[in-house]
Formats: structure tokens, C-alpha cells, sequence
């Protein structure tokens, strides 16, 4: 059953440095950026608060793709701002200020549109808020969380409490690490699995992605790229490509997983051509179609023994 995708997140101003440029005063936010990509496979239904700073025109795009921004509110203050820097080791971001202005005091109330979606993603924000929309979803069929290093040391009890209550969790690799308080990858994923997921799967930046299951894992790589000018989003948009792939099919079999995964992947490798969401915004459906099956053909061999 193919159904509508509801996101809560953060709605950002970004200044994020890398070793090729820099940019101040970006639009992102995982919230944005998850839906600037799923919104090319299913209908979205976005949840989050900007502040009297926050430069609407840049979301127009999305209005377009039949994406719902009644739950995108406007509250007196300040937008989210994030600062961040790259270094030459384009998979780890360095957080340099966090500002969570006004989504210190959020407290999203849903309408029913939003609460009768069968897909839900809480993306990286507040785990007491990715609780207060999971107290009012009624029955998703597929819910899936993802966190980072600023909510497990800050709210690790409120984020083991979500955690227990979704399907999937969706993390990158030292954030797994963290998080289950384990060295070993294999080890870390199955800590998480036995808090109750169903399934975790780890973000691994140019190394790709690992989905780990009860008895079932999946590996899939990054696109080979010849540059990566902007990482900041990678993580959101694999996870929008995932989360659309699976909303639009309304295919939960092990199989469907695995190609939800690689339209993550697929989708992650546009985002990083450029900085901010550019490339998704002028990004179509049969360009992702098109490295999807290269992705197909990048991973294929025939077994000779
Ligand atoms: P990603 O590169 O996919 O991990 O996500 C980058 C986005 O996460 C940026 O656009 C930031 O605005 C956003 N972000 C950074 N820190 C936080 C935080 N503590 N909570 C929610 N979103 C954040």
C-alpha cells in the first residue's frame, strides 16, 4: 500500500566551510533536505517551525512537487541555525554552533492528514519531539528515526525511548558507534536491534551503506564520484530516497529494501555535486532512474565457484 510520507526535522540556516568553498546563510535542515528528495517519488506532508528570518521563496520548489507545507509553521525569533566545517575527510562534519532558536520550545500539534500517514520519518531533531509526532501518528505502517552525536550525548534517554518505538533506524557510522557505546560496527547494529528496531542501517559517507537485520545484511557502496563539493544533507536525502522509494511502492519485502537502499545511495551522490539542496531542486526522475541502474551495473559479478 503506497501512502503519504510525513517528516519532522529541523528547518535550517546553515554556514558550512569544506576544503572548496564556503557558504553562509544556505537553507538545509535534515527536515529539508529528506524532503527536497523523497518528494520526487511520493507525496510529502512536511512538520517543523521556522523563524521571521527564514527566506520562504526558498522552499517555493517544493510547493511544485506537491510536497504540504501546512505544517511548516512561522514563530516570532530566530530560524534553527547550524555551523558547520569539512575538513579534506568529506565524511565527518564538524560542528561548530548549534542554535536551536525556535525549536527550543516546538510543540507540533498534527492535523489529521498528517496523522493518518502511513510512512513517517523523524528525522535528526529534538528526540522529545520526534516523540511528541509518534504520540499522534495513528497506525504508519513504516516508521523510521534518524539522530546525531548533539541528541545521543544531550537527550540519550528521551532518544532510546523513540528508538524503541520505530522500525528503522537510520544513522551514520560513528553515530552508531556512539550511540551503542561499541567499537565494532556488526556489534553496534546489533546492540541497537535488540532495543527493538527491526532494522538499522548505517550511513557510511563514500563507503556507502550497511542494512542490518535479524539474519539479513546489505551492503551497498557510494557512487563513485569524481568530486564531492558540499556532504552537508548526504545523510537526509539517502534517507529521503530510501523513505520515498518505500512510500511509493508500499513494498516492505527484504528485496524492496535493498532497492529503497540504493535509490538512498543514488540520491545522496546528487546531492553532494553542489552546495546546499541545488542539485536536488533541479533534479528529475529519470536522471535518478538513470544512476540507479548504474548502480546495478557498478555492483554486479558473476559467482565462478
Ligand atoms: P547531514 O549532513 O545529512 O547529517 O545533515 C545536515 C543537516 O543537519 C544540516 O542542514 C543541519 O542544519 C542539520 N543539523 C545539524 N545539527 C542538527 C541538530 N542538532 N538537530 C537537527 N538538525 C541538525
Amino acid at each position: 500500500m503506497s501512502g503519504d510520507l510525513l517528516v519532522v526535522g529541523s528547518v535550517a540556516i546553515d554556514s558550512v566551510e569544506t576544503p572548496f568553498g564556503r557558504e553562509d546563510e544556505a537553507v538545509g535542515g535534515s527536515a529539508l533536505y529528506f524532503t527536497a528528495a523523497a518528494s520526487l517519488f511520493a507525496p510529502v506532508r512536511l512538520v517543523a517551525v521556522v523563524g521571521e528570518d527564514f527566506p520562504e521563496e526558498r522552499v517555493a520548489f517544493l510547493a511544485e512537487r506537491d510536497v504540504d507545507l501546512s505544517g511548516l509553521v512561522r514563530r516570532p525569533g530566530r530560524t534553527f541555525r547550524w555551523k558547520g566545517r569539512y575538513g579534506f575527510d568529506l565524511n565527518e562534519a564538524h560542528t561548530l554552533e548549534t542554535h536551536l532558536n525556535v525549536f527550543e520550545d516546538f510543540a507540533p500539534n498534527l492535523d489529521p492528514a498528517h496523522r493518518a500517514c502511513p510512512y513517517v520519518f523523524l528525522a535528526n531533531i529534538d528526540p522529545d519531539l520526534q516523540q511528541r509526532v509518534l504520540d499522534q501518528v495513528e497506525s504508519p505502517r513504516l516508521v523510521a528515526l534518524d539522530t546525531m552525536n548533539f541528541w545521543i550525548e544531550g537527550k540519550r534517554r528521551s532518544l532510546l525511548e523513540a528508538i524503541e518505538r520505530v522500525d528503522l533506524v537510520v544513522l551514520n557510522e560513528a553515530e552508531a558507534r556512539m550511540l551503542a557505546d561499541e567499537a565494532n560496527l556488526v556489534r553496534a547494529a546489533q546492540r541497537i536491534l535488540a532495543w527493538g528496531p527491526r532494522g538499522v542501517v548505517v550511513k557510511r559517507g563514500e563507503y556507502g551503506a550497511i542494512y542490518f537485520a535479524d539474519g539479513h545484511v546489505f551492503a551497498a557502496p557510494a557512487y563513485p564520484l569524481e568530486q564531492v563539493f558540499d556532504p552537508t544533507g548526504a545523510g537526509d536525502t539517502f534517507a529521503g530516497g530510501m523513505m520515498g522509494y518505500l512510500a511509493n511502492t508500499g513494498n516492505l519485502d527484504p528485496d524492496n529494501l535493498r532497492r529503497a537502499i540504493v535509490f538512498g545511495a543514488a540520491m545522496a551522490s546528487f546531492n553532494v555535486e553542489d552546495f546546499s539542496f541545488r542539485r536536488l531542486e533541479r533534479l528529475t526522475y529519470p536522471e535518478v532512474a538513470e544512476r540507479f541502474r548504474r548502480f546495478k551495473a557498478l555492483t554486479h559479478f558473476e559467482a565462478d565457484v
